[in-house]
């Protein structure tokens, strides 16, 4: 008999629109060639207010691609729909907080079945830029410079204000990056160049989270790479992304025409390994599993290799540069999502 497999998608999160588009590819190559012989796809949506949705709601969002009109729907949101009982495994297509961060995936852990991806702990480190990076620094991975300050450090207390400005000033310098620490998308993140700047810029990072991270800016080239696996996991060939804009924006990544994508993209033959073994290791160093993308600025002028960050759920869509970068590297999206259920299947007998 089939496998029974939940799909999860939307989600509390400012990439709801595009964790449906993602999960309309999934669930396409879940029901195309081999795979519709030994899956059978069960949709499970969540609302932008949280409350889930499957059956008839489900098929129709992912079906259509949007969002329901109408969310004001406000349901006890700990009833899950009864088809939830006859899930044999869950595949999170969540990007983004409530979902990407380690939330859903405490909840699936609960539930006792296997899911797809990063359990609790690589989901949250792979979600918070500071904890994340706090990883990487101890893997001995480079990064460029930053500073981790809190909401509190920022509007609790108008005098220590001007000193963290201060601070920030003499030690990351302009231009700097102001980011919340859990989000995606490049949303609230904000590329500064003066102190008027900075100081709009981290009021608005405090509205969108208690913690905030600011990096010291680089002129690069961003370059990522696809991790697949579990313990001993894989890495793609490199990708590389170009765009007009000040830096890679939401603009930039969601707007038709305003980035390109290059696979294989082309670098010194020394530096691609060099990347792949750096891919490998931000994995293991916030306990991925499963899927990951890795992004980093390669410095062209010094060769330098700095990691940005880790994705544990890659935007999926057809288009999106994870599932490209495997193609490129040999394994087609078909394939893709059956290795990912294989994955998930493996690491729930481990932790048994
Ligand atoms: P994603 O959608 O990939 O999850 P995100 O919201 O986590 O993105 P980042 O990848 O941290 O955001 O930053 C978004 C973009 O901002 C980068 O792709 C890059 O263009 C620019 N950027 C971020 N940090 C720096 C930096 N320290 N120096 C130069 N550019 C930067
Ligand atoms: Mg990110
Ligand atoms: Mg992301
Ligand atoms: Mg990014």
């Amino acid at each position: 008999s089939k496998l029974r497999v939940g799909l999860l998608f939307g989600g509390r999160s400012g990439e709801h629109e595009v964790s449906i588009i993602s999960a309309k590819a999934i669930a396409n190559a879940l029901s195309s060639g081999e795979n519709s012989q030994k899956y059978e796809v069960t949709p499970f949506y969540i609302q932008k207010n949280g409350v889930w949705q499957a059956g008839e709601t489900a098929q129709q969002v992912l079906t259509s691609g949007k969002p329901t009109e109408n969310d004001s729907q406000t349901a006890n949101l700990w009833q899950f729909p009864p088809q939830a009982a006859d899930i044999d495994l869950w595949f999170p297509v969540l990007h983004g907080p409530n979902g990407e961060d380690g939330t859903i995936q405490g909840l699936l852990t609960l539930m006792q079945v296997p899911f797809v991806g990063s359990g609790v702990l690589g989901s949250a480190v792979g979600m918070d830029k500071i904890a994340m990076k706090t990883a990487f620094a101890q893997a001995g991975i480079p990064q460029v410079k930053y500073k981790a300050i809190t909401r509190d450090q920022i509007w609790s207390n108008p005098c220590i204000f001007p000193k963290l400005c201060d601070e920030i000033e003499a030690s990351l310098g302009y231009p700097c990056f102001v980011k919340p620490a859990n989000l995606g998308s490049s949303v609230g993140i904000a590329k500064v160049r003066s102190r008027q700047e900075l100081e709009a810029a981290l009021d608005n990072a405090a509205s969108y989270d208690r913690r905030i991270i600011v990096e010291a800016g680089v002129v690069a080239r961003e370059v990522e790479c696809a991790v697949l696996g579990n313990d001993n996991p894989k890495a793609s060939v490199i990708g590389e992304i170009t765009f007009n804009s000040d830096f890679y924006d939401y603009e930039t990544k969601y707007t038709q025409g305003k980035a390109d994508l290059f696979i294989p993209a082309s670098l010194p033959k020394n530096i691609v390994p060099k990347i792949q073994e750096l891919a490998v290791k931000a994995f293991l160093a916030v306990d991925g599993a499963g899927l990951s993308r890795v992004d980093f600025f390669y410095v062209e002028a010094t060769g330098e290799i700095l990691i940005n960050e880790i994705n544990t759920f890659p935007g999926f869509t057809s288009t999106s540069m994870y599932p490209q970068l495997w193609e490129k590297t040999g394994i087609s999206f078909t394939e893709l999502v059956d290795q990912l259920i294989q994955l998930a299947i493996e690491r729930h007998s481990k932790l048994e």
